[in-house]
């Protein structure tokens, strides 16, 4: 038999289904994005944290047996010792399970950047590998830290430059109160099962919160007057609830009372909310949501600790803001464009001068014609270019020349980077 030719061989490869590449310019946008969430928490307090792609699978089983995220969409394996892994599904677990590792001072604040996967129908704003920037807060339940943790959520999408955020808040009460509205809903829909969507008339008795939640429109109608949980709150529960809203106020910050909210994960207690672009898709509207959480800690073996935090979605993001025509990419990567036509060497060393004073500058490569070189100076969109010729060489000057007007001035090299910085500022 005759052996495959190489070029048979040779596969094109292309990313897997529902992932992606982030390629320039886009990937400046995305950079700007992390670097304004990092400054964003920063500010107010928020270390950054990392953790593994991969963590036990009981960690994110922790999150809820019954939800999507853990029985539909897990990316879970054995590796090679048989650990029976996972990929992060979502952000807070791996934050709540390095807390209980590690037990940091309280409250312990921290913010994130990370890749999360879901197996999940790719479409637009939906993949099986995106990425969250979120924050945590663990070790107070006092209702002034939901409203800095809501506040900041919304701001950054405002930073951006999202105009028509809608915040979504609701209550998912605590122990006292949710257990026995979780009984009068499920005798609701006991009495309505028929009317349900297929998914929901099987699982509603193990997860009838769920059932609010769902977009079909059997559901929805079938539970137009379901009891709702925000009007059957203990008096704590309340309370809290009533302060975080008049925090939010205080601060001006807009948001709709949403008692139908119930967010993807078990594990929320008290304040709930979601940020909706209603530039996006209605079944992909979502850029961030979060909430309390009551036992996350002690069921990942720590002592009972509440937290709060939330993760909002840099592809959603990005998606709503091209929508909304805001945050575009930079103009251009670089300001200074060296250009060099006595073979390259000259470049290299007034590059590194530059570079080493701070100034963003590329330079071409192979020996180009000057032509050639200011053309790749207009594509990169530089707003100078610092010549070398053999002249310039010889008399140790740069020719300063700007690319948008063509004035053009020879100065002495030693005040190359001092004159750069005053033309570009
Ligand atoms: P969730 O934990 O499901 O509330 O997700 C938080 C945020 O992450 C969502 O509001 C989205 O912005 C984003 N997100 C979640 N799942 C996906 C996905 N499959 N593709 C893209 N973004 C997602």
């Amino acid at each position: 038999m005759q052996a495959p030719s190489l070029t048979a061989q040779m596969a094109e490869f292309r990313a897997p289904p529902g992932t992606h590449d982030v390629l320039p310019p886009q990937s400046a946008r995305w950079e700007r994005l992390v670097a304004l969430f990092a400054r964003r928490a920063g500010r107010a307090g928020y270390q950054l944290v990392v953790t593994p792609v991969f963590e036990e699978l009981a960690v994110f089983s922790r999150v809820g047996v019954e939800t999507d995220v853990v029985r539909k969409e897990m990316y879970d394996f054995l590796d090679k010792g048989g650990r029976r892994l996972a990929l992060r599904p979502e952000g807070t677990a791996p934050v709540v399970r390095a807390f209980v590792q590690h037990r940091p001072l309280t409250p312990f604040k921290a913010w994130y950047a990370a890749p999360s996967f879901r197996y999940e129908r790719p479409q637009a704003g939906r993949y099986r590998q995106h990425h969250q920037l979120g924050v945590e807060a663990l070790g107070t339940e006092d209702p002034e830290l939901d409203v800095e943790v809501v506040t900041l959520a919304y701001e950054v999408c405002r930073e951006v430059g999202l105009a028509g955020v809608t915040l979504l808040l609701n209550s998912l009460g605590d122990d006292a109160c949710r257990p026995p509205y979780l009984g009068a809903l499920a005798a609701y829909l006991a009495e309505r099962a028929g009317q349900l969507c297929d998914e929901h008339r099987e699982r509603a008795a193990a997860n009838p919160l769920r059932v609010l939640d769902c977009k079909r429109e059997a559901c929805a109608t079938a539970t137009a007057d379901a009891p709702r949980l925000l009007d059957n709150l203990c008096d704590a529960c309340r309370q809290h609830f009533e302060q975080v809203t008049a925090g939010l106020s205080a601060l001006g910050v807009p948001f709709t009372l949403a008692p139908r909210l119930v967010r993807g994960l078990d594990y929320y207690t008290r304040t709930t909310f979601e940020l909706q672009s209603p530039a996006l898709d209605a079944a992909q509207n979502a850029l961030g949501g979060g909430g309390r959480y009551g036992r996350l800690a002690e069921s990942l073996g720590g002592p009972p600790t509440p937290g709060i935090g939330f993760g909002v979605g840099v592809e959603r993001i990005l998606l709503a803001a091209d929508h909304e025509g805001v945050f575009p990419p930079p103009a251009s990567a670089v300001d200074v464009w060296v250009v060099d036509t006595t073979g390259g060497r000259e470049a290299t060393r007034l590059a590194h001068r530059l570079r080493t004073a701070g100034v963003a500058c590329d330079r071409s490569f192979d020996g180009r014609s000057m032509k050639a070189q200011l053309k790749s100076a207009d594509r990169a969109g530089a707003r100078l270019a610092a010549i070398v010729g053999a002249h310039e060489a010889a008399a140790g000057t740069v020719t300063l020349k700007d690319l948008a007007t063509g004035e053009q001035e020879e100065v002495p090299r030693e005040d190359v980077a001092k004159l750069v910085e005053e033309r570009l500022r």
